[in-house]
């Protein structure tokens, strides 16, 4: 594919530059800067990804605690913390049985 220069309308050509990023330049000097801005924005679309995986990754790896499920009477469950209504009250704990998935909340 042959691009024109906009300035003297001279044919570009295809030149790599030291960071290895390929531009279209002329022999007048302009050079397009294109090709490095796209390489850019998928290059942030692959960090927020990551940043996603790695929130994914925290939230099943909730901390365990030693009670007993009132399902199945397993002895281990995640928990959590949940502020429920005005900020005044106290925080509820919540528990998660890691045999039977079995959910309920303390009211200590
Ligand atoms: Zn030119
Ligand atoms: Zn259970």
């Amino acid at each position: 594919m042959a691009l024109f220069c906009p300035k003297c309308k001279g044919i570009m050509m295809p030149k790599k530059t030291s960071t290895g990023k390929i531009r279209m330049v002329c022999t007048c000097g302009y050079t397009t800067k294109d090709k490095e801005k796209i390489v850019l924005k998928e290059k942030i679309a692959v960090d927020k990804k990551n940043k996603i995986n790695i929130i994914d990754k925290d939230i099943k790896t909730d901390p365990k605690t030693k009670v007993d499920c009132p399902k199945c009477s397993h002895g281990e469950a995640y928990y959590w913390l949940l502020q429920t209504r005005a900020a005044d009250e106290p925080e509820t704990t919540f528990f998660r049985c890691v045999k039977c998935k079995h959910q309920w909340r303390s009211y200590d």
